[in-house]
């Protein structure tokens, strides 16, 4: 996959998942290939109530120039303890910041995690942790809602009702009940420093995340794919692109690259190396655009961005996220 012909940039990729000590050296090849200089590692809690937080911080330790890491909450000592749940929760964002962590993971917005713990983001349990990360100013990506498919019995792909994704049961929150909480959250802390992944499940209604960003002026979304983001940009492109200018300031560039694909050796390479092709395509790009050979891709559309626009979008906005002080960027 070529990509030399896309801009040369210090492009930073806001979302990457590093689960895999071993594929530290595919995930750097990757990085290289992709033209990125740094990935931010976002961390997710597992399970058995361990995190994924440690491996991401051997990779900070070998190659400190190369990532950002955004940590997950532990919940274990949180959850046995409800009575000081709330306080034990906020004082992770001060021991995750002294471990040399530059933000939060949240992956609690997605129903199926939100399901697995059943207390409302806007709740007591989270009340104390969304005064901190206020206060000290620390960024969070926020996974909040799904795409629309999987709350829909016709249409849900048998890929996410193979992966726990399948939310047709009435027994998961809706997306709009998970938006009112985070709306009643901005409310309380307007001044959070948070980045909604996957442009917050709003590709389809351009109108309604105009509204939302409108409405709290500190928040990005992220572009890391879900179903297809980029399909519903290229329907209507010159809308697309209007929504890229006007937000220019409010958008990160993100691929969502897995080591649980890169663990699938040559094809799971591929695939990400063409995801990343993509998506620059389209946001580079002007107009139909010629694929790659190995692809079958139609009906993409480029949204033929400025380079000023495009540095904010592949990094500026990002450090603007990441530093605690304002940062001397010139876009
Ligand atoms: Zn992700």
């Amino acid at each position: 996959m070529d990509f030399s012909g896309f801009v040369s940039m210090p492009v930073t990729d806001g979302h990457v998942h590093f689960i895999h000590p071993d594929s530290m050296d595919a995930m750097l090849a990757v990085l290289d290939q992709t033209g990125c200089a740094r990935a931010n590692l976002v961390c997710l809690p597992n399970p058995d109530g361990t995190t994924g937080n440690r491996t991401a911080l051997t990779f900070k330790e070998r190659h400190p120039d190369r990532v950002y890491l955004s940590g997950a909450l532990e919940y274990g000592p949180a959850l046995a303890n409800l009575a000081h749940g709330p306080e034990m929760l906020a004082r992770q964002v001060l021991a995750l910041k002294a471990q040399g962590f530059d933000g939060l993971k949240l992956i609690e917005g997605k129903p199926q995690v939100r399901k697995l713990l059943p207390y409302p983001l806007d709740g007591p349990l989270y009340a104390e942790l969304w005064a901190m990360l206020e206060q000290e100013q620390f960024p969070v990506v926020f996974h909040v809602a799904d795409p629309d498919e999987f709350w829909d019995p016709a249409s849900c792909p048998d890929w996410a009702r193979r992966s726990g994704w399948d939310y047709t049961d009435g027994s998961y929150p809706t997306k709009e009940a998970l938006y009112t909480e985070v709306e009643r959250i901005l409310a309380r802390h307007p001044r959070l420093k948070l980045t909604f992944a996957h442009f917050y499940f709003l590709s389809r209604d351009l109108e309604r995340a105009a509204q939302f960003l409108d409405a709290h002026p500190t928040v990005c979304f992220d572009l890391a794919p879900h179903v297809d983001i980029y399909r519903d940009f290229s329907r209507e492109p010159a809308r697309a692109r209007d929504f890229f200018l006007r937000y220019q300031d409010r958008l990160i560039y993100g691929t969502d690259l897995d080591t649980r694909v890169l663990q699938r050796g040559e094809t799971g390479t591929q695939f990400v190396l063409n995801l990343a092709w993509l998506m620059r395509a389209i946001l580079e790009k002007d107009g139909v655009f010629d694929v790659p050979a190995n692809t079958n891709w139609k009906n993409y559309h480029g949204l033929g961005l400025p380079h000023a626009v495009l540095r904010k979008i592949y990094y500026a906005n990002f450090v603007r996220m990441y530093s605690t002080i304002a940062p001397s960027i010139t876009c």
